[in-house]
């Protein structure tokens, strides 16, 4: 006797991810669009090739966070969203108490001289 097991799959869809597609081929095309025109315009065609790829990268941005508004409207109201909110990376950073000197030490304050506790 099996018993199903409930799992939770995320399937590309949705409007976000018609936008997240959308990005991707607009960033594709773009790309090909800023070489097509250093090729075909040589030393000419540098200025478009730029603002080619100026707007492109701009567009592409726009698109993915548009969509990015819309999963966290999504996740907010509690409904299945496709794809992946994205998250900044974190570092920890310790400062010393004394000075607020960021420590690059464990042990002491290399800016006073304090020495640090430890746990
Ligand atoms: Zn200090």
């Amino acid at each position: 006797m099996a018993r199903k097991i409930e799992s939770e799959r995320r399937n590309a869809g949705g409007l976000e991810g018609l936008l997240d597609s959308a990005a991707i081929v607009l960033l594709a095309v773009g790309i090909i669009g800023t070489v097509a025109s250093l090729v075909w315009l040589k030393l000419y065609g540098i200025l478009p090739a730029l603002s080619i790829l100026i707007n492109t990268i701009l567009v592409w941005l726009l698109l993915r966070s548009i969509a990015e508004i819309i999963r966290l409207l999504k996740k907010q109201a509690g409904l299945p969203y496709a794809g992946d909110i994205s998250y900044p990376d974190a570092t920890v950073a310790y400062t010393c108490s004394e000075c607020g000197a960021m420590l690059h030490s464990e042990s002491r304050c290399d800016s006073c001289g304090a020495n640090i506790e430890t746990d």
